[in-house]
């Protein structure tokens, strides 16, 4: 590790900022207070240490095990954030007045959402609020991005994602993500296809919600590129559960993920793990 001094802390999912034209995305590790540039780090060996603590991402609790990446049990089990609803908003059910947390539902769930296409692994559609984008795309690998529909609560945008499943996929298959086998694709072209294709769909839910509350956006689609030297041929996955040491060459920096020449990781699903980092 050389001259290299080790930064100690929770990891938290790695801040990342979108670059622009042909400057790729800018990574930053984060561990407790650290902040560790990772673009800088490109090419060279990387070397983190799981010292087996875990700290609750919410009330920062020790925890033996982490749930829903990052949190204790009881926060698991208390907050709105950590429910059912959160992954299937369809699924809200803040009406039957049983939200875990009204208050976080009022300020999180009953603001505008945007139904979105992005090109991860291929076309997928999302829903996230406005305020989380373009983060929510990079933190998914996205190499394209285009808003498409403004609706007025979580739930809404769970209704019209649920109608755009039928045709596009909601998820992204990382490992072609990472591996980067993604065609561009006309993002523009496959929504005008999608609303011609799911307007009756549409037509029901305006109907229910009323007439405006599905507005169409008429937004630039934006484009990532991110600091690869060199993508997994075949992809094999780093666990601080099995091994708390990953080291390696780093390679490449895709979504929440650090690829290194021994195998890739997945930071996010190790929020509140502390590491040494060097
Ligand atoms: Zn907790």
């Amino acid at each position: 590790m050389g001259e290299l001094i080790a930064l100690r802390g929770c990891l938290s999912k790695m801040a990342i900022d979108p670059g622009s034209g042909d400057r790729p995305a800018r990574y930053m590790l984060r561990a407790g207070e650290h902040r560790l540039d990772l673009n800088a780090r490109l090419g060279q060996t990387l070397h983190l240490r799981h010292t087996g603590a875990i700290a609750c991402t919410h009330c920062g609790r020790p925890t033996r095990k982490s749930f829903a990446q990052g949190y204790c049990y009881p926060c698991f089990k208390r907050l709105a954030q950590c429910d059912t609803c959160i992954v299937k908003p369809e699924l809200c059910h803040y009406h039957a007045g049983t939200c875990r947390e009204p208050e976080w539902g009022e300020r999180h769930c009953f603001q505008p959402h945007v139904v979105y296409l992005a090109n991860s692994s291929g076309l997928k559609v999302g829903i996230t609020r406005r305020t989380q984008l373009p983060t929510r795309w990079l933190d998914q690998g996205a190499i394209q991005a285009l808003p498409i529909l403004e609706v007025d609560t979580r739930q809404q945008s769970g209704f019209v994602e649920m109608l755009f499943k039928e045709q596009v996929a909601d998820r992204t298959n990382w490992r072609a993500m990472l591996k980067g086998e993604v065609a561009p694709l006309d993002l523009r072209t496959e929504r005008d296809r999608l609303l011609a294709s799911l307007a009756p769909g549409l037509a029901n839910l305006r109907e229910r919600f009323g007439s405006d509350a599905l507005r169409l956006l008429d937004a630039e689609p934006v484009s990532f590129t991110y600091p690869v030297l060199e993508a997994p041929t075949k992809v094999v996955s780093h666990n601080f559960d099995k091994n708390p040491v990953v080291a390696g060459t780093l390679l490449g920096l895709k979504g929440q993920y650090l690829m290194l020449d021994t195998g890739v990781i997945n930071l996010r699903k190790f929020t509140g793990y502390e590491a040494e980092v060097a």
